[in-house]
């Protein structure tokens, strides 16, 4: 059977665009659907745009490989495409004795995850780099830093498009089937209309919305379960006030969340959050701003006593694209091929919560790998 496009990939978030961008510069044929009229309008401008160093996970999983090898692919990409990001480095806070064992936890992680720059300051030393955090002792961290990820976005468009590739904005997939020869056959719906597109190799990298179309997929092998998505929203706060940091600042992360830390964005801005609802809606409210306002205060004032606490504004909000529940061990990320669902030229995504915008162009690369397409746009970047 003929074929409409060799690769359809579904979502055009930091994910999608960054394996479109992957296969496209290497000469594939590719179109990227998309059900708003734009890119990145979930969870790609709703985050920290933090670029991790990879300390938190655990060794040998995705998370802690895409995230070591995504932050210097990241570093290089910006420098080539003129990408703004700013490596201010972060400070990992114990703000009691008692966290103090914790923080040797994580450095001992980072350091099986091959993060070798960390380095332990003491309070004096903390108090010099930032004379307004209140701790006992620090982990500095050198590598992680910020990056503008609508800017990022917006160079992997274009290297998508120059390279011959396609962005179907206002397009949703609303069905898949398969032929017999094991093509694709989706129905996309965009405005009162459906229509059919078919394609040979399949990508999903719908975030949220990666769980209903996996289910769409008429030829998962049997035993094969579909990962479910167990939403979990993030809030953030910004401060009206100018802050006095140039480092971004970190609690002590709990199992399932960073915990509330100070981040900057480009223009020097402070923002806290995010914060961790579980179970909540797929809707970006921003709920209860008094009484969350009164816990972020509480929580960044063990670091910061000196906050302003009338100068927190509530943001915004992002939504973390879990899949295990509250309560349970975190996942890593999934990235499923042939291997796993038993369907050819089908690639699908789930959980790729953080730190998947520092990951983006190593999964891109392993998205392209499983396809058999050799990694492009990650091995140019980091040479
Ligand atoms: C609160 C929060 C903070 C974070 N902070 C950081 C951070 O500081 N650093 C970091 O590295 N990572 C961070 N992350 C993680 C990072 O933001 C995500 O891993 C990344 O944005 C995921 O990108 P994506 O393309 O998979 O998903 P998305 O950006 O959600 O893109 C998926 C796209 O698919 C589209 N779509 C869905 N269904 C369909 C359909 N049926 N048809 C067509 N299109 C469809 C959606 O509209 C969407 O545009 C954070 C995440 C959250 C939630």
């Amino acid at each position: 059977m003929s074929v409409d496009i060799e690769t359809v990939v579904i979502g055009a978030g930091v994910i999608g665009l960054a394996i479109a961008a992957e296969l496209a510069q290497d000469g594939q044929e590719v179109l990227v659907i998309e059900r708003h009229r734009t890119f990145g309008a979930e969870t790609s401008s709703r985050n920290s745009e933090v670029i991790h160093a990879g300390i938190y996970y655990p060794q040998g999983s995705l998370r802690a490989k895409h995230c070591v090898s995504g932050r210097e692919r990241l570093y290089a990409f910006a420098a080539q495409y003129h990408v703004p990001v700013n490596r201010c480095g972060k400070l990992l806070v114990a703000t009691s004795e008692a966290e103090i064992p914790q923080l040797a936890a994580i450095e001992a992680r980072a350091a099986q995850n091959g993060v070798t720059d960390l380095r332990r300051l003491g309070r004096d030393e903390v108090r010099a780099l930032e004379p307004d955090v209140q701790c006992v002792a620090a982990t500095l961290s050198p590598s992680t830093g910020i990056i503008d990820g609508h800017a990022f976005m917006a160079a992997l468009e274009t290297i998508l498009l120059e390279s011959g590739g396609e962005v179907a904005f206002n397009s949703g997939v609303v069905g898949i089937e398969q032929a017999p020869g094991g093509e694709f056959q989706l129905s996309v719906s965009s405005g009162d209309q459906v229509s059919n597109l078919t394609c040979r190799r399949l990508v999903n990298a719908a975030g949220l919305g990666a769980s209903g179309i996996g289910r769409m997929v008429t030829g998962n092998r049997r035993d094969y379960v579909v990962p479910t998505l167990y939403p979990a929203k993030g809030h953030y706060f910004s401060l009206s006030a100018k802050a006095p940091f140039k480092h971004l600042i970190y609690p002590m992360p709990s199992p399932d969340a960073l915990g509330v830390h100070l981040t900057l964005d480009m223009s020097g801005a402070a923002r806290f959050g995010p914060d961790i609802l579980w179970q909540c809606d797929l809707d970006y409210g921003f709920i209860d701003a008094d009484a969350r306002r009164e816990v972020f205060a509480k929580e960044i004032k063990r670091y910061w006593p000196a906050l302003p606490e009338a100068a927190l504004a509530p943001a915004y909000t992002g939504i973390r694209p879990k899949i295990y529940p509250q309560g349970t061990p975190a996942a890593d990320f999934a990235i499923h091929g042939e291997e796993q669902h038993g369907v050819p030229g089908f690639v699908a995504l789930y959980g790729i919560e953080s730190p998947g915008l520092t990951s983006a162009l190593a999964i891109a690369a392993h998205v392209a790998d499983i396809l058999g397409v050799r990694p492009a746009i990650a091995s140019t970047a980091s040479r």
